[in-house]
């Protein structure tokens, strides 16, 4: 490809928009462009890649004995019916009306359909198991479009959906889809970390995610993993082990009353003006899940994972409560405390949700639903409530204690970029699904779903692999393997030598591009290190000693090699792609 051919216009500065790397990078170096929120071009350079991550996808997933189809983009009501999820989805889920009046959507992900497709064409055991999947664009309304690829409306996705009659079929294509991932993302060039997750709005009861570690922005996720075991898992899901106690063996309150706390409106201040541990003061928030008030109890060090929090009413939308619908749940059971002095006592009619934290707290502090007042030295039994579920809704902090070896747990960043989903008979027994057996007998099967995302992957190998002057593509995903610029496009010499070497690289199965535009050397340099192309073959000067520059981007690292040489050399490398 010629560079004054090439469809690529590199922009000097970075789009306002853009708060990460790889969007701010993508966009400059004239990958994407941004149609409207939350969706983009993907413009040649940046198709190039795509399709690149797609073959190593379709290879390894073509490996592992899955077949590849292709479904609708858009797809009926009745069928989201069926599963239960038209109601449970929310608004990500795209809804909109044909001009029969149908309602129909933009599929957000495909366990629906392929289950239809499934119940209509696997009828007996003797056709299980079978793994289906597809590579195809999603929609999905997200609430915050952010980051470019990383969290667009419309994005690409690999989602596979395997299909067995029993629990050991479904481990067994569970472990096979985890190696594979693994393969996928090693042969992309990108370092993956396999971590536990939530199984969240999509079901089933075991998932695990492949996240990228980053110290950037990008990652979106915490991942709390140890050093002594291979122990990870995200924040939404990650637990540890507690110390037993809530006091520093001080005891600060011998009896149970209820004082005057004026003024103390968060566990900083109260701790401050009791000059107690917070350790020993009971936190109560208010969240609303599913549009209900429910009272969160957690020791006051710590903090609410609200998916763990969510999980534990078997909800499916969690936000903490507006001051308004306090005052409001103060106002139904006959107390008008302000926000800083809730407690659970005396509140009906509410779930009172209680971390494993409070469990063994004693003579603590609690709110009792009485502004400037705490009462002190409290113990549950004396609080009158009349129920309480006790669940781990605590998020996990670094140094706390791991699970598995109880060495302390390190916390990173990640990107999610797969993810792995025991789903069971979710889908297949409500939209009954199902098989016939040996003896005549129909069960639903028992389904599993693996997602990766496409475009994100491409993204995240941005966040991976860049420097301050531009991205650093792995090479079996860059959109090309190197640039060669002739230094001057007047200079005869230069010129013809340029041109031989590209066309001995294309020759040979190289992807090259020859930039010969008659620009600065300058700003050529510039745009390939921006762009990123993994080799650069520089022609210039040393061409009348017969030596060109050879430049890895990767490393910085530069030799002088014969046009022949440096051919041969990247040849070679080119051929080393798995
Ligand atoms: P997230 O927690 O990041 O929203 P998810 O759990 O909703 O992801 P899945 O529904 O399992 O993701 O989708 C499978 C894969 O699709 C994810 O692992 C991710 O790589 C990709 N993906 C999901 N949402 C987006 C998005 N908005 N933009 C780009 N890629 C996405
Ligand atoms: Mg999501």
């Amino acid at each position: 490809m010629k560079m004054t051919k090439l469809f690529v216009q590199t922009q000097r500065e970075y789009p306002s928009d853009a708060e990460v790397i790889s969007h701010k990078m993508l966009a400059r170096a004239g990958y994407i462009r941004k149609l409207t929120s939350g969706i983009y071009n993907f413009l040649p350079l940046m198709w190039r890649v795509l399709k690149k991550i797609e073959t190593i996808v379709r290879e390894e997933m073509d490996a592992s004995g899955a077949q590849e189809l292709l479904m609708p983009f858009v797809q009926p009501k009745e069928l989201w019916e069926e599963s239960g999820r038209w109601e449970a989805y929310g608004k990500e889920l795209m809804r909109m009306k044909d001009r029969h009046d149908r309602i129909m959507c933009l599929g957000p992900t495909h366990e629906e359909v392929i289950t239809a497709i499934a119940r209509d064409g696997l009828k007996s055991y003797k056709q299980l198991p079978v793994n289906l999947y597809q590579i195809q664009s999603k929609f999905r309304d997200e609430v915050r479009p952010r980051y470019g690829l990383l969290r667009g409306r419309e994005f690409i996705m690999k989602d596979a959906y395997s299909f067995d009659t029993d629990e050991d079929g479904l481990d067994e294509e569970y472990k096979k889809m985890a190696q594979t991932y693994k393969r996928i993302f090693d042969r992309c060039g990108l370092e993956t970390k396999m971590v536990q997750s939530d199984s969240g709005a999509i079901g089933g009861s075991v998932s695990h995610e492949f996240m990228v570690i980053t110290d950037t922005d990008a990652g979106e996720n915490d991942v709390f993993y140890c050093d002594s075991c291979d122990y990870a898992a995200n924040s939404n899901h990650a637990i540890s082990k507690m110390t037993e106690t809530n006091t520093d063996g001080q005891i600060y309150f011998n009896k149970s009353e209820i004082i005057d706390t004026p003024n103390t409106h968060s566990i900083e201040e109260l701790s401050k003006y009791l000059k107690i541990p917070s350790t020993l003061i009971l936190k109560t928030l208010v969240y609303i899940i599913d549009k209900n008030p429910v009272l969160a109890l957690i020791r006051g060090d710590r903090t609410v994972e609200e998916t763990k929090l969510m999980n534990a009413v078997g909800g499916t939308e969690i936000r903490i409560a507006s001051a308004a619908e306090i005052k409001e749940l103060m106002e139904q059971n006959g107390f008008d405390a302000i926000p800083g002095f809730i407690g659970p006592k005396g509140i009906k009619n509410v779930k009172i949700i209680a971390d494993k934290t409070v469990q063994n707290m004693k003579n603590f502090v609690v709110g009792i639903n009485e502004t400037d007042k705490h009462q002190v030295g409290a113990n549950l039994p004396d609080l009158g409530i009349s129920e309480i579920i006790y669940q781990d809704i605590r998020l996990v902090e670094a140094g706390d204690i791991c699970p598995v070896c109880g060495k302390p747990l390190s916390v990173t960043k990640g990107i999610e970029v797969g993810n792995i989903f025991k789903l069971g008979t979710k889908y297949s027994k409500p939209m009954n699904a199902v098989y016939t057996d040996e003896n005549g007998k129909t069960h639903p099967y028992i389904m599993g779903c693996y997602g990766i995302g496409i475009s994100r992957t491409a993204a995240a190998a941005v966040e991976a692999h860049n420097d301050e002057n531009g991205i650093k593509w792995p090479l079996s995903i860059a959109p090309y393997h190197v640039v060669v610029i002739p230094v001057s496009t007047i200079d005869e010499l230069q010129m013809s030598t340029a041109t031989k070497i590209y066309e001995n690289l294309l020759k040979a199965g190289v992807e090259a591009v020859i930039d010969d535009r008659d620009e600065r050397a300058g700003v050529k340099f510039k745009d390939a290190d921006l762009i990123g192309f993994p080799y650069r073959i520089t022609v210039g000067r040393t061409i009348t000693e017969g030596l060109v520059e050879y430049k890895v981007r990767e490393t910085g690292e530069t030799k002088n090699l014969t046009p022949e040489n440096a051919v041969s050399e990247i040849t070679e490398i080119v051929k080393t792609i798995k």
